[in-house]
């Protein structure tokens, strides 16, 4: 099947990412400044980020030229293949066609790298010396020091504790790219030592990590922060992905019926549908949207659609989002990518404008779609990706069930080399289905913040 697979080809990459905000019916509310209750300008956010990424925060062109120096990095992978799953189909008896994106193929084996590099890149025009980040899984951590190395900048990773002592070859690979890496919650912050203070045992979540590296940020001149997921600039680089799963689609004459993602702050699943919604709006076919998340970290499916804060020490402006409350400390399961308390405001908008569903998955069950995903299609999906291939899997089960012949993509945002403890976890029968404590859930939401002027 020569036909469904696409080899490097740096005309095939995308020479601009592509901005939703332009072809939005209503723009996404603006973030707010936690005092007044007023939108925010952008010197509030001029301490932690280069003024190129704040424009792109704020733009509403529909493209966005792909630097160059950025591109030159990208060809190192991309365009990333799109493989048809002709034997997860006779597997499942399906007649859907089932394609998926594999972004697995990066240097660090996920989608992460896509707005890294272009971090990365901007903040070294801007003259910054050092970036702070925030990691989960080690994921994002991984990727930015690999973009850095490329720039020449320093990078200082918090890294959730329950993930930093769970996956320490994550930690060694930032290392070899030259990053300083600390177990978050750390004593190097104020918002650190709090938490320690009040739960010397802490877990860690990505709410408090941002917290630390945010503050880190804010202190010194030559260092700015940099964010995996969430925010609008880091969706639009994304898109780089959908981008080119629809021109590999045109080739094979297939668009898609249904797409699905998986979505911890949401970057990996709008990079794969943003394109798609922006055809539909400009008055395209209209695929339905299947936005896959954790059972134990429910933003879409439980949260509430309300301004909150973006990390647990209140440091950052309010943004509007489905959340959990900036409190709630989702229990530790595997997925580590996927626990954050709240959804992207952009696709949080879309899920308010009704352009998208949202479904939630346990622990054991995606594991078992993993598994069964790895044994037909011979690629080892990472725990956060085993979300989407369950709910692909689920919608050729119901394609069966009705006769329908639809198409689905589905993003396989990164493989799972360095999760393997997670499968031989599984294998051993030692995973859980982890639930999170309703009274806390209830109480994180209870303290969301009020916001008066704006709403
Ligand atoms: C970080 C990560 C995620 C979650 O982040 P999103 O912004 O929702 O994409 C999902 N999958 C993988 C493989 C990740 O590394």
């Amino acid at each position: 099947m020569a036909k469904t697979k696409f080899i490097l080809d740096e005309e095939r990459i995308p020479r601009h990412w592509y901005n939703i905000a332009a072809d939005l019916p209503s723009p996404v509310p603006p973030p707010l400044h936690p005092g007044t209750g007023e939108p925010i300008g952008p010197d509030m956010l001029e301490p932690l980020f280069p003024m190129a990424l704040i424009g792109q925060e704020v733009s509403a062109e529909r493209e966005i030229e792909i630097p160059e120096p950025v591109r030159a990095v990208y060809r190192q992978w991309r365009p990333t293949p799109l493989f048809r799953a002709h034997r997860l189909e006779q597997h499942l008896q399906t007649p859907a066609r089932i394609y998926y994106k594999y972004e697995g193929v990066s240097p660090t084996g996920s989608h992460k790298p896509n707005t890294a590099v272009a971090q990365a890149f901007y903040n070294k025009e801007a003259g910054v010396r050092r970036l702070t980040t925030e990691t989960g899984a080690g994921q994002w951590g991984s990727s930015l020091a690999y973009a850095a190395a490329h720039f020449g900048l320093d990078v200082d990773v918090y890294m959730v504790r329950v993930s930093y002592d769970q996956k320490p070859y994550r930690r060694a690979l930032m290392e070899t790219f030259g990053a300083r890496c600390v177990a978050s919650p750390s004593d190097e912050t104020e918002s650190g030592r709090a938490i320690l203070a009040k739960t010397p045992d802490s877990t860690g979540s990505l709410g408090i990590a941002i917290s630390e590296a945010v503050e880190k940020a804010a202190q010194a001149d030559d260092t700015k922060y940099a964010l995996g997921s969430v925010l609008n600039h880091v969706l639009t680089h994304q898109t780089v992905i959908g981008l080119e799963a629809l021109e590999q689609l045109e080739q094979l004459d297939a668009y898609p019926d249904v797409l699905v993602g998986c979505t911890g702050g949401g970057s990996n699943f709008a990079g794969l549908v943003l394109p798609f919604i922006g055809a539909q709006l400009r008055g395209g076919p209209s695929p339905r949207v299947v936005a896959v998340e954790p059972a134990a970290c429910p933003s879409l499916t439980r949260g509430k659609y309300a301004y909150d804060f973006g990390d647990t020490g209140h440091l950052t402006p309010l943004v509007k989002m489905h959340t959990l409350g900036s409190t709630f400390v989702p229990p530790g399961f595997h997925a580590g990518g996927l626990r954050y308390h709240g959804m992207a405001p952009l696709v949080s908008h879309l899920q308010a404008l009704d352009l998208l569903e949202a479904v939630a998955y346990k622990q054991l069950e995606v594991f078992a779609a993993g598994v069964e995903f790895a044994r037909v299609e011979g690629i080892l999906p990472a725990p956060e990706a085993t979300h989407a291939v369950k709910g692909a899997i689920d919608e050729a089960i119901k394609a069966r069930e009705s006769g329908e012949r639809r198409t689905i993509l589905f993003n396989l945002c990164g493989h799972g080399h360095f999760d393997m403890q997670a499968y031989t976890d599984y294998f051993a029968g030692k995973l859980k289905d982890q639930t999170y404590d309703e009274s806390e859930l209830a109480m994180a939401l209870a303290g969301l913040p009020s916001v008066q002027a704006a709403e």
